[in-house]
């Protein structure tokens, strides 16, 4: 299937021959034509999979059509509400894209910065308003934004919203939604909360899943190192000192450890950034673009911070610590393979780890390939729990990490092959 094929507007299929996207990704092709259709939508992805254009491009072509109707100043007529400054500059981006030939004006509004440039653009009148909920609120509040015109709503990244506490800020938005409108609900994950907020927003509503797993396993190659927590640092260096050209995003579980990694890495003339919840709006602004241009090649950052982030040649993900929630691990490792279809995720796991890994690999239903080579092994061994092991598991195990290495490079050609053939595909 094309973007053709799903009947858009021409200046729409313009820009999208411009971004080089020649088919839709498999949520643009299940969901454009229910949005086009005029249904609400839940759509149960990830930040990767392409989700962006899949609800950008059918609003964008809704509003396009109607556009002769318009009278005298713009009043704004979608909304789409996202958790994180990143995610929000990153939708307005795409809606810029995408929208170039249409005429029709967005903007993003998010907290953490002086209220007035914001301001402006909205008494200047927009089509697409992309916001976070507590500027939106706090505008609303104040009396510059009114939905009386609305048509169109997108809760981007519900969960992540829940998780971060802006449940109630939520439930305010949603209520000030004129009713008569067409509703558009994200979510990476579906626990009960986030089913109930749903029923909230949508109306006659159609779903749309796709799995992260296969998200994952299709793009990604994997690997996991054993290595003790006090030889981290050291892998972490050894590693980026191989591939010096590459852009490398490394997670951290805490803030503090973010700060630290970033800290260890300068010791070794390495230079590195930490973006996380404690550094201002600014300094991640300017980390975030650094690394987005290349200027800087590695990127430490909490599993807040990095969500949704979108950088077209990150060449690799490092989880130095595994995340104790399995679905972030696929969060993470999501961030590459994507421009360039040929990313590469590394973990290190220490012994008190090796049960996140395990549900891991059961979330994703393979075994993350042992990667058994790296000058730090001794100390890792030294970790490994032996005194519950008997005998014979041990041998197993010893020979499952020496097959697993050569898995690893069996792995490389695959994909290497797969991704020859993927590459027109798009890079989701
Ligand atoms: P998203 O999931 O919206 O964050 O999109 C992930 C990445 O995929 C972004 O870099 C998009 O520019 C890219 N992308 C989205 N749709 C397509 C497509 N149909 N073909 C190629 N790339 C795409």
């Amino acid at each position: 299937m094309t973007f053709k094929d799903l009947g858009l507007a021409t200046p729409i299929l313009k820009a999208l021959q411009e971004e080089g996207y020649t088919n839709p990704t498999p949520i643009q092709e299940q969901a454009i034509p229910i949005l086009l259709k005029g249904k609400d939508l839940l759509g149960v992805a990830q930040t990767g999979t392409g989700k962006t254009a899949a609800f950008g491009i059918p609003i964008l072509h809704h509003l396009y059509e109607r556009i002769s109707l318009r009278q005298n100043k713009r009043k704004i007529k979608a909304l789409v509400v996202t958790p994180t400054r990143e995610l929000a500059i990153q939708i307005g981006e795409s809606f810029t894209a995408y929208g170039r030939h249409t005429g029709l004006r967005s903007t993003v509004i998010f907290g953490g910065v002086k209220q007035g440039k914001q301001v402006n653009a909205l008494r200047n009148g927009i089509d697409i308003l992309v916001a976070t909920p507590g500027r939106l609120l706090d505008l609303m509040n104040q009396g510059y934004i009114t939905f009386r015109d609305l048509e169109f709503v997108v809760l981007d990244e519900a969960d992540q919203m829940l998780d971060m506490g802006f449940i109630h800020d939520i439930k305010k938005i949603i209520a000030a939604l004129p009713p008569k409108r067409q509703s558009l609900f994200f979510s990476a994950t579906m626990p009960k909360s986030i089913v109930e907020l749903s029923r909230k927003m949508l109306g006659d509503f159609e779903r749309v899943t796709i799995k992260p797993e296969q998200a994952t396993a299709e793009k990604v190659e994997q690997g996991v190192y054993f290595v003790s927590k006090g030889n981290k640092p050291k892998l972490l260096i050894h590693l980026l000192q191989q591939r010096p050209d590459d852009s490398v995003l490394v997670f951290s579980r805490t803030k503090h450890g973010a700060n630290k990694i970033v800290k260890k890495l300068a010791q070794d003339d390495i230079r590195s950034a930490a973006i996380h919840g404690n550094k201002s709006q600014a300094a991640r602004q300017k980390a975030l673009g650094a690394f987005k241009d290349g200027k800087l090649k590695v990127l430490v950052a909490t599993d807040i911070a990095a969500r949704g982030i979108d950088v077209e040649e990150l060449s690799m993900v490092v989880n130095y610590d595994l995340p104790n929630v399995s679905e972030t691990y696929v969060h993470r490792i999501g961030r590459t393979g994507r421009a360039s279809a040929s990313g590469i995720a590394l973990s290190f796991c220490m012994s008190e780890e090796r049960p996140y890994l395990r549900d891991i690999e059961k979330l994703i239903k393979q075994e993350v390939p042992r990667l058994g080579e790296h000058p730090f092994m001794e100390d890792a061994q030294e970790e490994e729990p032996t005194t519950q092991r008997r005998p014979q598991q041990r041998s197993r195990n010893a020979n499952r990490n020496r097959s697993s290495s050569s898995n690893y490079r069996g792995q490389n050609n695959k994909n290497r092959n797969r991704n020859k053939g993927n590459r027109s595909r798009g890079r989701d």
